[in-house]
């Protein structure tokens, strides 16, 4: 069952409530999370499979209002990398675009120059293309529009429906009012047509200095919603576009240009997140006054996950402090480090299915993604043996010098997998957690005396073990039961553990990186007093292992091949591995042990 923390959000508006729900107990459907607005089927008594947004588009197919036609689009702004939120959303807006036949647009909102950079246009492409979506020959950008929406602003000056203020920030700030108080109308909202008209195209010309004077909606100051309250239209901005250039010195905002870019790429359903509602009268007050296409927005709640922060100033302060190694650090929630860290994109698209959407905020726990990832890396990752801290097992009655090779299954849950040869030879190593001294009564592992397997090959018995001048254990002596090959005895005689092992002759050393939480607190926003957020970073997020030994088989891993280690959870090989240096990261441990570890700090 998907746990998942509610927290009231913004009311949901009337014209998107049209249906009634009819789940009778989220009990028979385990994957539906409360507040997940699966719509039930009245008649069948059974889940329609149909999520609000479906069930609008559904309505609207039915009125004919957009002829049947579903268009979406996904439009990032390029001033940081994508994270799982983002793919959240654009698997939603790709998703519906196939689910009913449409089109989905890939559109870049660059209408803020200070931040936004061509690397980060790449970047996203590559993000999108690697979940396996495509935008086809509809890849736009808000700066396509820039003389469309010019002329639209003329207009609408003409009109005297907008004014050019010589407010500045502040003073605007004071006048605009409060979320109780209604603002005050600027000393310069009865400038004419004719006066605006002027001052917006010297604006334009770059007569006038950065802030100096604005273009703004002439709507209502009084309005309770303060984005009506004559929003900002065009601002004076001397700065560098990345697709631009320096042609202009004045740029529209991005409240002035989202939904006239939906309308002229004819978008016939717009679905953004829940912070948008109180946008969209301004959205369809331009559409109005502009007599053009409208689209219908539709709001859906954010996807915000435990132990980790999904703003992308603080995705990027945290690269930039070097606090994580960068972007794709396998500890962020972005998808180049999700990437690198070893998830697979079938993982991500499957959670985002899983968890629906819904009409208020919540958390969901990290671990729901990660339990995604194991359901899908148990299928296809092929089993391999390696030894993270290596303890030395000589087998005395093994002939010196003798190798042999083992049968192993590749993969026990998918016989089509097939099996490989694992060298066995009388030095070997095993975990050193596997051998305790003075064993406690449920330690079924190796201790003197005791008998274990040894996977895929034989039965051990601890004879010696032999320690260096500082009374540490350095290395093991064993016998073993030639009988056993395979790990069964004629006899039938049971033991209590099978352990992994690799042998010392054959195996690779490796740097491997374990990764935990990269914060310690459930909601990294929480911030004690007289700290920053970034003080909730969890010390213990990244742990380096040199020296690991692998079987040989792994010798011909690249950089993205994915492998479960036998016991010790799902790895795959790091971007920075060479075949001299190889380097693994634990993408992620074969069970969640996050609440055991917190109990023994
Ligand atoms: P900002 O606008 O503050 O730079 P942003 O995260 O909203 O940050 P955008 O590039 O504007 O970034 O996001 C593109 C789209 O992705 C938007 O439609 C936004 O609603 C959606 N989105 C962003 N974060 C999430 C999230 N956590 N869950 C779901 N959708 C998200
Ligand atoms: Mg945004």
């Amino acid at each position: 069952m998907m746990a998942v923390h509610a927290t009231p959000g913004p009311s949901m508006h009337e014209s998107h409530r049209p249906w009634q729900l009819v789940a009778k107990s989220f009990d028979s459907y385990p994957f539906i999370a409360p507040g997940n607005a699966w719509i039930m089927d009245e008649a069948e008594k059974e889940p329609a499979r149909r999520n609000f947004i479906e069930q609008i588009i559904e309505e609207h197919n039915q009125s004919g209002r957009f002829d049947g036609r579903v268009h979406t689009r996904f439009p990032p702004e390029p001033n940081g990398y994508l994270h799982i939120g983002h793919a959240k959303a654009f698997c939603l807006d790709f998703g519906l675009a196939e689910k009913y036949g449409g089109k989905c647009n890939l559109r870049f909102d660059d209408t803020n120059p200070c931040k936004e950079d061509t690397e980060y246009v790449d970047y996203i492409q590559e993000g999108i293309h690697w979940l396996g979506f495509d935008w086809e020959d509809r890849m736009f950008f808000a700066s396509d529009y820039f003389e469309q929406l010019y002329e639209w602003a003329e207009k609408l000056i003409a009109d005297g429906k907008a004014y050019v203020c010589d407010l500045n920030a502040e003073q605007m700030r004071e006048y605009r009012g409060t979320l109780t108080e209604p603002g005050k109308a600027s000393p310069y909202r009865d400038r004419s047509p004719a006066e605006n008209m002027d001052l917006f195209r010297r604006m334009k010309a770059g007569e006038f200095a950065d802030g100096a004077r604005t273009l703004r909606a002439k709507i209502d100051m009084a309005s309770p919603n303060v984005n009506m309250r004559d929003p900002v239209m065009y601002r004076i901005l001397r700065a560098h576009h990345h697709r631009t250039g320096d042609t202009s010195c004045t740029y529209p905002t991005s409240d002035s240009t989202s939904g006239q870019s939906d309308s002229i790429e004819r978008i016939t359903h717009s679905v953004c997140t829940l912070e948008f509602e109180n946008h969209r009268p301004l959205y369809d007050w331009y559409i109005q006054q502009l007599g053009i296409f409208a689209p219908q927005q539709i709001e859906f709640a954010r996807l915000n996950l435990t132990y980790t922060v999904m703003s992308k100033r603080k995705l990027l302060q945290l690269v930039s402090d070097k606090l994580v190694s960068g972007w794709d650090d396998p500890r962020m929630p972005t998808l180049c480090g999700l990437r690198r860290r070893g998830y697979t994109p079938e993982s991500i698209r499957n959670f985002c299915d899983t968890i629906g959407v819904a009409q208020f905020n919540s958390t969901i726990d990290l671990q729901d993604v990660e339990n995604s990832l194991r359901d899908d890396l148990n299928l296809r990752a092929q089993r391999v043996m390696a030894v993270l801290r290596p303890l030395k097992v000589v087998i005395t009655n093994y002939p010196e010098g003798q190798t042999e090779e083992l049968d192993a299954a590749n993969n026990p849950a998918d016989e089509s997998a097939g099996s490989r040869r694992v060298p066995f030879s009388q030095t070997l190593y095993i975990e050193q957690d596997d051998f305790m001294e003075d064993p406690p009564k449920k330690f079924f592992r190796l201790g003197p005396g005791r008998e274990v397997r040894l996977r895929y090959a034989y039965y051990i018995t601890c004879t010696d073990v032999i320690k260096d001048e500082d009374g540490k254990i350095v290395e093991l002596r064993c016998t073993y039961d030639p009988e056993s090959r395979g790990g069964s005895t004629p006899d039938g005689r049971k033991v209590k553990a099978t352990l992994h092992w690799v042998s010392a002759a054959h195996a690779l050393d490796a740097e491997v990186r374990l990764y935990d939480h990269l914060f310690d607190r459930e909601n990294p926003d929480m911030v004690d007093e007289g700290r920053v957020w970034t003080d909730n970073l969890n010390p213990r997020s990244l742990e380096r292992l040199a020296g690991c030994k692998l079987e040989p088989s792994l010798a011909n891993a690249v950089p993205g091949d994915r492998f479960q280690f036998e016991r010790l959870g799902y790895f795959c090989v790091d971007l920075d591995s060479t075949p001299k240096a190889p380097i693994f990261n634990r993408t992620v441990t074969l069970r969640d042990t996050w609440g055991k570890v917190q109990k023994k700090r």
